[in-house]
């Protein structure tokens, strides 16, 4: 079933309807899974043989080499939920299928959700599945800028570059931005981190570790990014000459990027965005702006099934108190090739 390329209506449902047809039962959902976890066939955790595993009641999986037991949903991010996997799987259609995403709310109703901690939960959850470390770097020509995130927990996000004056009762996120630009135009991939501040010590290693050495790097005329052309990296410093020339002008990437990312927070959550837990909403942004041109909205269905099933699980706890992958333990067990 996993493919180089997977296809509609054979890897993965096409519409809704096509959805309803083949999930329509937790057998149904728990084979799906199965086959994107182990596509060469079960292999047993405990002791890595390969082989087809002991059918036990309730779902369980015994493997024949060592006799553990095992569930398909064991060490991913559905392990010991009560929540149904008609529902996971619901959640991530719902996720996927619209193009600026869903919010804690908007899922709580669409699926009829008893309460907001659930469905706001299985959303951090998935956000999880959606980071990929080690995932391959930048390259070409990159725009790369800071710029602060003014965030509080009721509505009213704004976004302003750090030269602006900060927003007053907000708290500041600064996020440090890269985004591959094409010539003649049009832009490639994204990377979006929170960083310490907007200094040398933080954006220098969030450069080295999102682009490709060799590629050259736009920026403003700051001094920060002045020690790039000692680490293999073409700089490109763009001098303002004149106060009249706007930002949009000097690193249109960037300047488009933030600006999509402003109108997300507001749109999708209303700009209620804890920031506590903002790194999984630039996670998200990131993933879903990397795939804007994904044929079907049904293939990032897959590709969001295919990473869950290789996330590590969080219980509620982690996901309260915030331990992202970049600051802790890297979460992804295994990494599968996305192309999506
Ligand atoms: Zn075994």
């Amino acid at each position: 079933m996993i493919d180089a390329d997977p296809v509609a209506g054979r890897n993965y449902p096409k519409t809704w309807v096509q959805f309803q047809d083949w999930f329509a039962s937790e057998d149904a959902c728990a084979s799906y899974l199965e086959k994107l976890r182990w596509p060469g066939g079960f292999c047993c955790p405990a002791c890595g043989v390969r082989d087809a595993p002991v059918r036990a009641s309730r779902r369980r999986l015994v493997c024949r080499s060592c006799t553990h037991q095992c569930s398909v949903t064991a060490g991913t991010i559905f392990d010991k939920t009560r929540t149904p996997l008609r529902v996971w799987f619901a959640a991530a259609w719902q996720i996927t299928s619209q193009k600026h995403g869903v919010s804690a709310l908007g899922l709580q109703r669409v699926l009829g959700l008893s309460s907001y901690q659930t469905a706001w939960a299985m959303l951090h959850r998935f956000r999880r599945a959606m980071v990929r470390l080690q995932r391959e770097k930048l390259a070409g020509t990159v725009e790369v800028d800071e710029a602060y995130l003014p965030l509080s927990r009721g509505p009213g996000v704004k976004v302003k570059r750090v030269s602006s004056k900060a927003h007053n009762n907000s708290h500041l996120v600064v996020i440090a931005v890269a985004v591959e630009v094409h010539d003649p135009k049009g832009f490639g991939r994204i990377r979006i981190h929170r960083v310490q501040g907007p200094t040398i010590d933080a954006l220098i290693p969030f450069v080295r570790e999102n682009v490709m050495p060799g590629a050259t790097i736009r920026t403003d005329g700051s001094a920060i990014y002045g020690p790039l052309k000692h680490d293999g990296f073409g700089h490109e410093p763009f001098v303002q000459l004149g106060t009249d020339i706007p930002a949009h002008v000097s690193l249109p990437g960037v300047h488009r990027v933030i600006s999509l990312l402003k109108r997300w927070l507001l749109g999708t959550h209303q700009g209620a965005v804890d920031p506590k837990h903002v790194d999984y909403y630039l996670d998200e942004f990131a993933f879903r702006f990397n795939r804007r041109s994904s044929r079907s909205r049904g293939m990032l269905f897959y590709r969001l099934l295919q990473q869950s099933a290789a996330t590590t699980p969080a219980t509620y706890a982690n996901i309260r108190d915030n331990d992202h992958p970049s600051r802790a333990e890297p979460r992804i067990t295994h990494l599968v090739e996305l192309n999506g």
